[in-house]
């Protein structure tokens, strides 16, 4: 039999034309294997994946990322059709209609099936315009993706009638009942939370291993022949490294590599920023899990699993790797369902600045900056800290428009999707939303850097001043904001030492950071 496809270009997908009487569609970030879909085979179902251009443009998205969709959705269909489903694959090399709907709903009017079965999109964008199908006479079914942990009814449940919503109630409600990282009724070990160990900075002289590459077959071909068809930011590996799974079978040769030889030290430097290396002791799974090659209780079933039979893994690693999954992961996807689609165009500071050129290129002297812009743009990946202390906090005390800093979020990162960029940028980032995800604006001076990595010691700017000609553009800039946001900031109680602290300068060296930053403001692109 002709192979199906091949991860090189030259080949192109069989287009099997569909059977029976149902289409299942099965969007790039639905590569769900385990889904009770596929546990039999139905000859009366034909599966449908389309490679869509407007999919793969609606941001300009990083070149890893669209090699890495495009790849995975065809190894998903390969292993699908060799178990005996019929299925129908649209490449984006055919080159037609742009907008996964109208190609879906052609293919079905042409062989004259109504029946149209989806697993609910975690984008309220796409839900939006499928739900568009049954107004065109087709009837639809939705069904579950069966990935997350938590749902939105558990959520609505959860915090009825409260007035705030904090990712702790909900982290330790998802803890008690599924039993994670408990001991009988109570968290092991003790306490529910270690975050305050998990705060260290790198020390001189420890290098950590160098991030494990999977082994994958996508060919620098395949990736030009992407980039050809869609806008893209970024760079491929030179030479061809693909760092990202494309199987979920390569998805877990990553995380069991980073059990053994990341998860011990995850919790410690989880917060260290290093020039050292691109991924420090973070686990890379973000974006098999985005896609849903592998599910999230698992990963948290198999860390627990490490954890007992190795005792001498700290559970503040272990504890701290949990919580980013089954809190904020789970926590993020329900406030997305629960305050869209208002919250994408939430602007709490009304700001409008554009995003500086140099986000694009890393080309800046700020050190902090050029190395995690040019890391993101080598390899579609920053750590947590990078995005919410570095360049979102650029972002934020430059006052920059969030719309540009959401679209650039969404391209540039390899496990950037809606639901979980707009809440992490928006919302934890830019609080744009107000306060309703993060409880304070996650700004810093220059002290941060400095506390938490090697930046500022090769940097062109002088972390310690503020007003001078080399002073560190964060430092005049954290004051300006925070002067000039007063009104909206300063009844927030988490900021009362913040404005005591300001109250307390000279009216001079007020005048000065005024001045200074609108200079730097003013002279953003050449910084
Ligand atoms: P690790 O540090 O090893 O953590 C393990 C897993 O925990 C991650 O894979 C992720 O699934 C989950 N996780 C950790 N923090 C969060 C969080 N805040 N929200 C949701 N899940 C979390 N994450 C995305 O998956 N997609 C995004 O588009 C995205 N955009 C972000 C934008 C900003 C401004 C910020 C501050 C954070 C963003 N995050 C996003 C969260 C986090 O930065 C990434 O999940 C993480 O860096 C992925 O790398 P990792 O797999 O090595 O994570
Ligand atoms: Fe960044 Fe300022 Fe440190 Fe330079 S001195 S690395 S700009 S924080």
């Amino acid at each position: 039999m002709a192979p199906f496809f091949c991860l090189n270009f030259f080949f192109q997908p069989t287009l099997t034309l569909p059977m029976g009487n149902t289409l299942r569609l099965i969007l790039g970030d639905q590569l769900n294997a385990q889904h009770s879909w596929f546990s039999t085979v139905d000859n009366h179902i034909t599966y449908v994946m389309i490679e869509s251009r407007e999919e793969g443009s609606y941001a300009p998205h990083h070149i890893q990322k669209v090699t890495g969709i495009f790849s995975a959705m065809r190894q998903f269909a390969q292993s699908l059709q060799s178990s005996g489903h019929h299925f129908y694959y649209h490449s984006i090399l055919d080159g037609s209609e742009p907008n996964l709907r109208t190609i879906l709903a052609e293919l079905a009017q042409k062989k004259g099936i109504k029946h149209i079965e989806l697993q609910e999109p975690d984008e309220w964008r796409l839900r939006e315009d499928l739900e568009k199908l049954q107004d065109e006479g087709f009837e639809i079914s939705w069904y579950s993706s069966e990935h997350f942990i938590s749902s939105s009814d558990e959520f609505q449940r959860l915090f009825k009638g409260k007035k705030t919503f904090l990712m702790e109630t909900f982290y330790r409600a998802l803890r008690k009942r599924t039993g994670l990282l408990m001991d009988g009724k109570q968290p092991v070990g003790g306490k529910w939370n270690y975050d305050a160990q998990n705060r260290k900075k790198l020390p001189k002289d420890h290098l950590p291993p160098p991030p494990f590459l999977p082994s994958t077959d996508v060919s620098k071909e395949f990736a030009d022949a992407m980039a050809a068809k869609l806008p893209t930011i970024g760079k491929l590996e030179d030479p061809m490294h693909f760092y990202w799974p494309t199987t979920p079978a390569q998805a877990w040769e990553i995380f069991d590599h980073w059990l053994q030889y990341g998860l011990h030290s995850f919790g410690d430097y989880q917060d260290a920023l290093t020039t050292k290396s691109w991924s420090l002791y973070h686990s890379r799974i973000s974006f098999a899990l985005n896609t849903k090659m592998i599910q999230p209780l698992e990963v948290c079933q198999r860390v627990e699993t490490f954890y007992r039979t190795n005792p001498e893994v700290p559970l503040n690693a272990v504890e701290g790797f949990i919580r980013q999954i089954l809190g904020w992961r789970e926590f993020m996807r329900c406030v997305y369902w629960h305050r869209m689609p208002e919250f994408a165009s939430e602007n709490f500071f009304e700001f409008d600045r554009k995003l500086p050129q140099w986000f694009w290129n890393g080309e800046t002297k700020m050190k902090c900056l050029s190395h995690t812009i040019g890391q993101s743009l080598n390899h579609g990946y920053a750590h947590h800290i990078q995005r919410l202390m570095v360049t979102g906090n650029f972002a934020l005390l430059a006052g920059i428009d969030p719309d540009e800093v959401d679209l650039w979020y969404l391209g540039i990162y390899i496990d950037a999707f809606e639901w979980v960029e707009i809440t992490n940028t928006r919302g934890m980032s830019q609080y744009a939303d107000g306060g309703w995800i993060a409880t304070k604006p996650y700004v810093s001076t220059a002290n941060y850097m400095k506390k938490m990595g090697d930046y500022c010691d090769q940097c062109h700017y002088n972390p310690k001043t503020k007003t001078d000609d080399d002073s560190c553009p964060f430092n005049a800039l954290y004051w300006n904001f925070f002067d000039s946001q007063r009104d909206k900031l300063q009844s927030n109680f988490r900021l009362g030492m913040v404005y005591r602290t300001y109250d307390k300068m000279n009216i001079t060296v007020k005048a000065g950071i005024r001045e200074k930053a609108q200079s730097l403001l003013d002279n953003i692109n050449a910084l």
